[in-house]
């Protein structure tokens, strides 16, 4: 694989708040690849970025503290929120994101408002949330003692743009095209230190993603593998394919944009006969009549070491605290 090698390593480190990034590293981490299916080995869409001090979640799909929980990060410990788009799994796991990451434990004690950005309406789900969640954060402040402050959320509605910079590190959300009744749904561009890592979001193919994506260390691309046959059970399906990306217009975005390394993420598949894991075989193949270049097919706490190449860490999911 051009530009990259493989490490496996089994078991993370023992501690939490343990080490990510080093200084002049970026440190990716794919916290969940698969879709609302509530499936144990690929949680919905989730992914940590680490760069110098900052820890920026991208989506907080179904089970991402456990992914954290898993990498040995305090949920507290996350420096900014992103949301790409207002689908129900990429923000189910909010409440937990933001509620679990406030008790005070070693892996929340959140003391300062969570800091969160997306499309419009995120404000609203928030005000939405704390009023959901009023008798909750009632009783733990008044019995457990806990910051108000911890449970606020500092939330911002953002226009496509520099949305955050701290550090030295830069996110700019670029509008992508997730279906006509989907808008407005957000990628996201991390710049630290000379490298680049981009985030389709969910999005059928679309230029401004490849544009964005050029010269980048690592682009995150998600992918849908549906199977004609299940349109006559299931006509849903037709929109659903419709809202995103195959795997032979992946390969030309890929193609396009030449990153160090393009990453799937946000596997959407289905197929006839059912099958309980991603169709790597199919996946690839498809990919392969457009894009010859380096790919890797994300695995939940799978993680990106991006100094002047890319490692990649695949680390296999616990299904056990330990
Ligand atoms: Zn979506
Ligand atoms: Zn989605």
């Amino acid at each position: 694989m051009v530009g990259s090698k493989l490490v496996a390593l089994l078991a993370a480190t023992s501690l939490f708040s343990a080490c990510g990034a080093t200084a002049a590293e970026m440190r990716v981490t794919l916290l969940g690849t698969g879709t609302p299916t509530p499936r144990l080995s690929a949680f919905s869409a989730s992914t940590l970025v680490e760069a110098g001090p900052e820890k920026l979640i991208f989506d907080f799909g179904r089970g991402s503290t456990i992914r954290l929980f898993q990498r040995k990060i305090p949920i507290g410990a996350i420096t900014a929120h992103f949301i790409t788009h207002l689908h129900s799994d990429h923000v189910v796991g909010l409440p937990d994101m933001w509620l679990t990451g406030w008790i005070g434990t070693p892996y929340g004690s959140r003391k300062t408002p969570m800091l969160i950005f997306g499309p419009k309406g995120t404000v609203a789900m928030t005000e939405n949330l704390t009023k959901a969640f009023s008798e909750d954060i009632r009783i733990r402040i008044a019995d457990e003692d806990y910051p108000p402050e911890g449970v606020a959320f500092a939330a911002k509605d953002i226009e496509p743009g520099l949305v955050y910079e701290k550090n030295g590190v830069k996110v700019s959300a670029i509008e992508v095209n997730h279906g006509d009744k989907i808008k407005p749904a957000f990628g996201y561009v991390v710049e630290y230190d000379g490298k680049k890592v981009v985030l389709s979001g969910d999005t059928k193919p679309d230029d401004r993603v490849a544009k964005a994506a050029e010269g980048a260390d690592l682009l995150i691309h998600e992918v849908a593998v549906i199977d004609p046959d299940l349109f006559k059970t299931y006509p849903n399906y037709r929109a659903i394919e419709d809202h995103h990306t195959s795997p032979e217009d992946a390969g030309r975005i890929f193609a396009h944009a030449r990153p160090k390394l393009a990453v799937y993420s946000h596997i959407v598949f289905a197929t006839q006969p059912p099958t309980q894991d991603v169709p790597e075989d199919t996946l690839l193949a498809r990919t392969r009549t457009t894009y010859q270049g380096p790919l890797v097919i994300g695995r939940d706490l799978m993680s990106f070491v991006i100094s002047d190449h890319v490692d990649i860490i695949a680390t296999k999911p616990l299904t056990a605290d330990k």
